[in-house]
């Protein structure tokens, strides 16, 4: 099914619709602009990253049906080449992408993928309940007393996460057994949507955790070398790559991803987010996308998951087997607002100074507001905790007014 690619703007351009127009719906934009492919940057505010370097933008509420249904009635009646729609974030009105697909449009990988991953229920009973992938124990709830009963059931510690959400909003940490109100309170607050709905699950005592960046592509799946990454109050500060692992535990990583990424289907790339204890691996989540952990790939890959995401969905060649990195390691540190309002930055050129290796990336987000993600800095070196150091030092040296 590879393409033709038409000029962008005239009848025969391959326009990608981007859903989400954050810094990874940016990274996407360049590579598939690279291509020559036509992209049009949709998000609900103006402004907002991709939407700087797309040829066009709209500001829709991707939540609202008949908001999403209407821009991508237009799109397909202005002429075009191929149609591509891209969902970059979760939080999409999905059943009208699973309703468009049955009607011919393209959704990457594809809407059932879309649907199943917008919240964390339809994708943790596909994994566990399903495939019969190893996961910590969990329940669902909808109310603060199932959470008392879960808790129990689970055992504590356990963590109490929004069914709709990221970046760690709502998510708490449950220690003691009555600590079931107070964490479906502080979950209420964090939610994306008022879903309401929290998954209670078992803490799971890792000895790390990774991102297997996973490509399904015209040539069959391929995989990064594992990043490792350490998340503070559930939104990731730092990424690394290689994750050093054994043979074994790398092994069950990519039987786990493999199953998951074919159960979802499609072209495109994934982050499987996976835990690790010893040889032994659980599934947490799958994003069928580019994942934020995955930006070290712009300092360790020749391709990095944006490029690879977007060869895979134009049905262009993809590295077999292991994509190639460019260094022994590599890593990411990412730069957070200090405070609210329009940010302003210093300090790039000791940033860039302080070692040649080091690189920067500054995603132009138009409103800061606390602990928003700014940018991030990269680094590549003989071994990770030197690209570590460096990767840290360079964010640190960074910074937002
Ligand atoms: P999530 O939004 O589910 O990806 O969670 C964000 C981060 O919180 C994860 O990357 C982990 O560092 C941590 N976390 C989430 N769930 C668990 C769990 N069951 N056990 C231990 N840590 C967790």
């Amino acid at each position: 099914m590879s393409m033709s690619i038409g000029t962008p703007g005239s009848a025969d351009a391959v326009r990608l619709i981007l859903l989400g127009s954050g810094e990874l719906g940016r990274e996407v934009a360049l590579e598939a602009i690279r291509l020559g492919v036509e992209v049009l940057a949709v998000d609900r505010y103006a402004g907002a990253p991709a939407m700087q370097v797309a040829h066009r933008s709209a500001v829709v509420d991707m939540t609202d049906g008949a908001a999403l249904r209407a821009l991508l009635e237009q799109e397909r009646a202005r002429p075009h080449g191929q149609l591509l729609v891209v969902p970059e974030i979760e939080a999409i009105a999905t059943e009208v992408l699973v309703e468009l697909e049955a009607d011919g449009l393209r959704v990457i990988p594809t809407a059932r993928a879309a649907r199943l991953t917008m919240d964390r229920e339809g994708i943790r009973r596909l994994a566990a309940e399903e495939l019969n992938l190893p996961t910590s124990p969990y329940r669902f709830c909808r109310s603060s007393e199932e959470v008392a009963e879960a808790i129990v059931a689970v055992g504590v510690p356990c963590v109490v996460k929004p069914v709709m959400s990221s970046s760690g909003k709502g998510q708490s940490v449950v220690r003691s057994l009555d600590g079931g109100a107070e964490a479906w309170a502080f979950a209420q607050v964090g939610t994306r949507a008022d879903a309401g709905a929290v998954i209670v699950e078992g803490f799971v005592d890792f000895d790390y955790e990774i991102t297997l960046l996973t490509v399904r592509h015209v040539g069959g799946t391929s995989f990064c070398a594992p990043i490792g990454h350490v998340q503070v109050d559930g939104d990731y500060r730092e990424s690394w790559q290689p994750q050093p692992m054994t043979g074994a535990a790398l092994d069950a990583a990519r039987e786990v991803a493999l199953k998951v990424t074919d159960a979802l289907g499609g072209w495109g790339l994934f982050g499987v987010e996976l835990f690790v204890r010893g040889n032994e691996v659980l599934f947490s989540e799958v994003s069928p996308r580019p994942h934020d952990t995955g930006m070290v790939t712009m300092a360790t890959q020749a391709l990095s998951e944006f490029a690879l995401h977007a060869r895979a969905i134009l049905g262009l060649p993809v590295p077999a087997g292991e994509v190639p990195l460019l260094a022994p390691a590599g890593a990411s540190a990412v730069v957070l607002a200090a405070a609210a309002g329009s940010p302003v930055y210093e300090g790039l050129d000791e940033a860039l100074a302080s070692d040649p290796s080091v690189s920067v990336r500054l995603f132009g987000k138009p409103e800061a507001s606390k602990p928003r993600r700014l940018g991030v800095a990269l680094a590549v070196a003989e071994d990770v905790e030197q690209a570590r150091a460096r990767a840290v030092a360079a964010a640190g040296a960074i910074r937002v007014r």
